[in-house]
Order: structure tokens, then C-alpha cells, then sequence
């Protein structure tokens, strides 16, 4: 098929991830991907700065995982798990409940992340109902969160500067703290957590859990905030019987520098959600771990069976890639890795830092952010990128880069460079 054919027929029938069928923005005809390299069919290569929305943390077309797949699918690509179980689901459920933090002992597979996060939902009033307790139906969450697309991951996402505010009437109502302002590194501030201390406070006895994200909030503005307001709303939770959901889907596998985010604060959310790099990026698919308490409250209550179970739960493809995508995380000194990205991250985008149109700039683990005072126009700023042969999409105000972990410093150079430039050009103009 040419170029242009593809791109009419694009046009004409499918819909893109938040765009308009009737107004489409340009987009770009991929023919293949390798490495940290994304190869237009036009001929251009670009260097990744995305991961694929942050799951490709292995990169493109490894061997590895490759043969991860292929192994499995003359195996059996799918079979259903009603009744029947199989080997790369077991061996994956004792690897995730080995590495993530304590207490985390039971797995639900899930399709996406989305879905994760409504099964942990679910899991919490479930958890209360099998208690007795109907009255805890309600969540708290912090502003400028996001966990997803779903009805009730929307319900949870921030009302107001989320992308679901049209759904507002329809959705589910939940207390939205503030956003807490004690960054990563700054002097924590007692003060930072007042807002959903109050929530709890005069709450309580309706919130089945407080849902986050730990330390980065990913789509809902690159925020990174202090360990210690997960430390201090763990002890609230505790105090005032509300479980913690930790939602780690854009943080899990060593983003942040460490395996999970939680770990940065020490502490355990009752049911935690991963999904992204689970895979290496290579199949849609999540999981939601509970506490064994959480599994046994749901079992021995009524009806006994936590009620949720997907067509393609832990699709064997899925759990095979899994597998194979955290024995090679685990098999390298990822650590050491992610530091490089990080310091590299912070020397080369720091010179956006002394530009006007620029309002932050700020880096954790393999995530550098450099937060500009106006919205990009995606369109201008796409094309800005990709002449410069680099694959970086930014949202709203946050121009971002979250590559794969196995890129080399050249290529990091080209992509914090690039940022510079772009940000330069706009920097121009205001
Ligand atoms: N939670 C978080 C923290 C996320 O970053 C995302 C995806 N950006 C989701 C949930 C939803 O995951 P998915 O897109 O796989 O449904």
C-alpha cells in the first residue's frame, strides 16, 4: 500500500487516540520499529522518546521478548481461564508478588490499565460490602491525577483539568484533595497533606479507599511529589480503615528509578495496579494485586467470588512476554541505567530552564519534563520534532521525554537536544 493511500484510507475510517475524525491532525506511517529507532514508511528514522506511552522500556523488536512470543504461540496463544490455568500465569503471579512491595500477595490479570484500575475499585467495595459494610462506596483521590478512560478510572481522574470533564454529570462523585506541592526532593511540609487529612477525617465511614498515583503523576501534568505524603496517608488510611489503592501503571518497573514507586516512601498500598511495562510494551495487559486479606474478606463473604473476569484474562502471550520483559529488567543492572538516563536527563534539558516560555523543568529516574507557561498546538510542534528526527509527543503544557530504557547517550543527547530547540523555537515566538 503507498503512502498516500494509507494515510486517505486513515483518514476516512479510523479514529486516533483523543482526536477528531472530522478535523484529524497529521499523522505519521510507521513501517517498522527497532530498538530505540521508529522507521517512518517514508524512509525517515526517529529516535523514541516516548516508549510508546511509556511501555516500550526494553525498546523495539527485541530478541528477547521476540522469542518470549514465539515460544508461547506454538504453545497456545490464548485459552481461557475459567476453570483452566497454565504455567506463564502461575510462574507470573509469584514473580509479581516476589518483587513488588510486602503484603501484595494475590493476582487478577487484567486487559489494560483502565481495567486495572476498575478491578481495583471494584476490589475495594467489594472488600467493604463482604464486611457488611455498604455505606463505604466513595473514594478520595488528589487533583491532577489520572488513572485511565474507563468509567470509573474516570471518575477518579481530575474533574476539572482531566480530559473527561464533559462525562462530569454522568460520572460517579469522589472527594479530589489537592494536588500536594512539597516536590520530590523539597523539605517535606506537614501542612502538604491538610486537604485530604480533612477528607478522611469527615469521611471516613463512606471512603472505601484512596486511590493514586505514588510519587509521579503521569497524564494528569508530570508531577512529582514528596515520599513522605505517601508515608503520612498510608498512617491516615490505617487510622481511619480506608484502604490504599497505589495505581503504579505509568511508575511500576523501575521508571522512577526504583522497582515501584512505593518503595521511595517504604510503604505497601493494600491493592496495587501495574500495567505499561509489564510487557515490555509488546500486548495490552495489567494486573491488580491485593492483599491476601483483601482475597480472603471478598472469599468469605457473600456472594464468595469477586466478580470480574475478562475473555482474555492472562492471555498466555501476554504472561509469556511478561515473564520474559521483568527477567531481563531484573538480569541487568537497571539501576545504574536509570541513574545514567536521569543525570543525563538533567544536564541536557537544563538549559530550557533560563528560557522565558519556560516554567519548570524537572527530572526523576527515566523521566525528564520540561513544563512550558502555554498549551503546545500538537500539530505545529510534531512536525517541529520529527524534522529533527525524534519522536516526542507532548500534552498540554508538559513537553516530556520517557525513552526506553536501553537507549544509548548519543541518542539521548539528539532527543534532550531537540526538546532545546524546539522549546527554543517556541520560546522565539511568544
Ligand atoms: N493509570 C495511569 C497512572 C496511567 O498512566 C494510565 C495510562 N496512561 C492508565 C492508568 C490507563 O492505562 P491504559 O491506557 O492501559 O488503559
Amino acid at each position: 500500500m503507498t503512502t498516500n493511500i494509507l494515510l486517505d484510507l486513515d483518514r476516512d475510517h479510523v479514529w486516533h487516540p483523543y482526536t477528531s475524525v472530522t478535523n484529524p491532525l497529521p499523522v505519521y506511517p510507521v513501517e517498522k520499529a527497532e530498538g530505540c529507532t521508529i522507521h517512518l514508511k517514508d524512509g525517515r528514522q526517529l529516535v523514541d522518546g516516548m516508549s510508546s506511552w511509556w511501555a516500550a522500556i526494553h525498546g523495539y523488536n527485541h530478541p528477547v521478548l521476540n522469542k518470549a512470543v514465539e515460544d508461547q504461540i506454538k504453545q497456545m496463544s490464548h485459552i481461557m481461564f475459567g476453570g483452566l490455568t497454565h504455567e506463564p500465569a502461575v510462574v507470573l503471579a509469584k514473580k509479581l508478588v516476589e518483587i513488588t512491595p510486602a503484603g501484595l500477595e494475590k493476582v487478577f490479570f487484567c486487559d489494560s490499565g483502565s481495567v486495572s484500575v476498575e478491578v481495583a475499585m471494584k476490589m475495594a467495595l467489594q472488600y467493604w460490602s463482604s464486611k457488611g459494610d455498604n455505606k463505604k462506596t466513595k473514594f478520595a483521590t488528589i487533583r491532577s491525577g489520572y488513572h485511565g478512560d474507563t468509567w470509573n478510572a474516570m471518575s477518579v481522574c481530575d474533574p476539572d483539568t482531566g480530559m473527561h470533564h464533559i462525562f462530569k454529570g454522568s460520572l460517579p462523585v469522589h472527594y479530589f484533595a489537592e494536588q500536594p506541592q512539597c516536590c520530590f526532593n523539597d523539605v517535606w511540609q506537614d501542612d502538604d497533606i491538610d486537604s485530604m487529612r480533612l477528607i478522611i477525617e469527615n469521611h471516613h465511614e463512606e471512603l472505601a479507599a484512596v486511590i493514586l498515583e505514588p510519587i509521579v503523576q503521569g497524564a494528569g501534568g508530570m508531577w512529582f511529589y514528596s515520599p513522605d505524603y505517601l508515608k503520612c496517608l498510608r498512617q491516615l488510611c490505617d487510622q481511619y480503615n480506608v484502604l490504599l489503592i497505589a495505581d503504579e501503571i505509568a511508575t511500576g518497573f523501575g521508571r522512577t528509578g526504583r522497582l515501584f514507586a512505593c518503595e521511595y516512601a517504604g510503604i505497601s498500598p493494600d491493592i496495587m495496579c501495574l500495567g505499561k511495562g509489564i510487557t515490555g510494551g509488546y500486548l495490552s495487559f495489567a494486573v491488580t494485586l491485593s492483599t491476601k486479606k483483601i482475597a480472603q474478606v471478598i472469599g468469605d463473604g457473600s456472594p464468595g467470588v469477586f466478580m470480574h473476569g475478562p475473555t482474555f484474562m492472562a492471555n498466555p502471550l501476554a504472561c509469556a512476554v511478561a515473564n520474559a520483559s521483568i527477567n531481563l529488567l531484573l538480569s541487568f543492572n537497571w539501576q545504574e541505567c536509570i541513574q545514567s538516563i536521569e543525570k543525563q536527563l538533567v544536564a541536557e534539558l537544563e538549559p530550557c530552564r533560563q528560557m522565558n516560555y519556560v516554567e519548570d523543568v524537572r527530572c526523576i529516574g527515566a523521566i525528564g519534563v520540561v513544563e512550558v507557561k502555554e498549551p503546545v498546538d500538537m500539530a505545529i510542534i510534531q512536525k517541529l520534532f520529527v524534522d529533527k528526527g525524534v519522536w516526542i509527543r507532548p500534552f498540554g503544557k508538559n513537553i516530556y521525554l520517557m525513552p526506553p530504557f536501553i537507549i544509548s547517550k548519543e541518542e539521548l543527547s539528539q532527543l534532550c537536544f531537540s526538546v532545546c530547540e524546539v522549546v527554543s523555537i517556541l520560546n522565539g515566538e511568544t
